[in-house]
């Protein structure tokens, strides 16, 4: 069901919220990948011209906006039992807090979520969220749960605002969303809809008002990010390789990278960009799921594990220091105990910095969900020995940088008292002791030891660099 329309006997529906109307106060909270939360801070733009300011609780906010995940587990549950607490406040607000569920369990459960909690007053998808003050004006006309879950034959990304607020030093830019790809067990392509990717001017004007508010890093992101083919000015498509050597030339702009990366998707340029491009940070995110050839077929990832192995190689041939972090799954259906232990391989010939892992959970729709399952205790027992063995990289790959002098983008103050907290190069958090404010700046560190989720350094002085 779509939200109704203002018609011309109606006031026009962005009146209810028209600038210069008392303040109104917006909770947003946030579940799922960094494009909610980018999606999360693009509605608060979208809001702020109408009198929407963000609070950081939802006691008292006239509007609570919850952006939901639909990727694992219980994630319904998750969200009705939040519903249910905000339908408490709600209640004691004399029903005065607007509530909008958005994302991909909006996508998916949009009448399922009226029905069951009927206090909510929007609904509304992915693609629709530029429509949100008119589908805000119409919940207010309207008895019952506005409903916007279409997929638009026009794009989210031709109807954004321009960015209104800094996001910090590290700064998130969608430039491409949705997946063709169907994966067996993922519900992306039923939530997102098709692959879409943003014109690369749109994208590159964004990169230069993050730098002006802020960013000295930018993070591109997209369902497939490496599958970018976004119009360039010459009307021709542009890559990913392409638009990020174009971002190198923005000046301000530190450090560039890009999440997620599907393998297939890995031109010869793309690997090269990791040798050439200078911005490009020596890290890079690509799932893997599975190490069983069997086990990928099943996912229908359409490559095998060799094909990893060779994008793993060829990326290390062309930027010797690149660090991997992945996605794991274990205990999609047909996964035999010989099939998860070519996971196990897979992992140790690789060495991860970071990763991912999750047992299969079954989303509905999708066709992993309608095959025999594993009982839950063998996925939880594969689970804790894949897990074992990627924390020990990750500890291994943290021990094996002390000693070393690398460059840190410090981000803000560190927990205690003198601390400084930033990012290395292989995006490990880094603190260092220094009274000094050098939020947005590059300083150059000797690590000097490892915390359980941090490193600790020195920072050095140009006479200490030059030595
Ligand atoms: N596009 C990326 C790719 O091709 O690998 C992944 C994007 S998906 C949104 C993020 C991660 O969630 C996946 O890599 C996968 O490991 C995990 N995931 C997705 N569906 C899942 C499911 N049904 N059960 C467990 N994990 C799942
Ligand atoms: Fe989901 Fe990624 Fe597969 Fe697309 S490629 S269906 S987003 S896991």
């Amino acid at each position: 069901m779509n939200a109704p329309k203002p018609t011309a006997s109606e006031p026009n529906a962005t009146d209810f919220t028209a600038p210069g109307r008392t303040p109104r106060k917006l909770h947003v909270v946030t579940h799922g990948c960094q494009m909610n939360v980018y999606d999360s801070a693009r509605m608060a733009d979208i809001l702020r011209p109408l009198g929407y300011t963000t609070v950081d609780a939802p006691e008292g906010a006239d509007m609570v906006i919850m952006n939901t995940c639909h990727i694992r587990e219980r994630a319904e549950e998750k969200v009705f039992s939040a519903l249910g607490r905000l339908r408490v406040m709600k209640e004691a607000q004399g029903g005065n807090m607007m509530i909008a569920v958005t994302g991909c369990v909006a996508q998916a459960e949009g009448e399922v979520l009226a029905k069951r909690a009927p206090y909510v007053d929007l609904v509304v998808g992915p693609q629709s969220y530029y429509r949100l003050p008119e589908l805000i004006a119409a919940a207010h006309r309207k008895q019952g749960v506005v409903i916007d879950t279409e997929f638009p034959v026009d794009q989210k990304f031709d109807h954004l605002p321009d960015v209104a607020a800094p996001q910090g030093v590290v700064s998130y830019l969608s430039i491409q969303e949705g997946c063709d790809k169907f994966c067996s067990f993922c519900v992306v392509p039923y939530t997102r809809g098709a692959e879409a990717s943003r014109p690369a001017l749109s994208v590159l004007a964004e990169a230069r008002r993050m730098v002006a508010l802020g960013a000295r890093e930018i993070a591109l992101l997209g369902q497939n990010v490496n599958a970018y083919h976004g119009e360039g000015p010459d009307g021709a498509a542009w890559g990913l390789p392409r638009l990020l050597a174009e971002m190198a030339e923005i000046d301000g702009l530190e450090r560039l990278r890009y999440t997620t990366s599907h393998p297939n998707d890995m031109s010869d340029e793309l690997i090269l960009a990791h040798r050439d491009n200078p911005k490009l940070l020596p890290f890079l995110h690509l799932p893997v799921q599975s190490g069983s050839d069997r086990i990928l077929r099943a996912m229908n990832r359409k490559h095998d594990a060799d094909h990893f192995r060779r994008m793993v190689d060829r990326l290390r041939a062309a930027r010797a220091d690149i660090a991997f972090s992945s996605d794991f799954i274990v205990g999609h259906p047909g996964e035999t105990e010989s099939d998860f232990q070519d996971t196990m391989r897979l992992v140790r010939e690789t060495g991860f910095a970071l990763a991912y892992s999750f047992t299969y959970s079954p989303r509905p729709g999708t066709p992993a969900a309608g095959l025999p399952q594993l009982a839950d205790d063998v996925k939880t027992a594969r689970l804790h020995e894949l897990q074992a063995e990627l924390r020990r990289q990750q500890d291994a790959f943290n021990a094996a940088t002390v000693g070393l002098t690398t460059p840190v983008l410090f981000t803000g103050r560190g927990r205690y008292e003198g601390q400084i907290a930033g990012r290395s190069l292989w995006l490990q958090p880094v603190v260092v002791e220094n009274p000094a404010e050098l939020t947005g700046q590059i300083g150059t560190v000797k690590i000097t030891r490892t915390n359980t989720n941090s490193i600790v350094g020195v920072l050095l002085t140009k006479e200490q660099i030059a030595a």
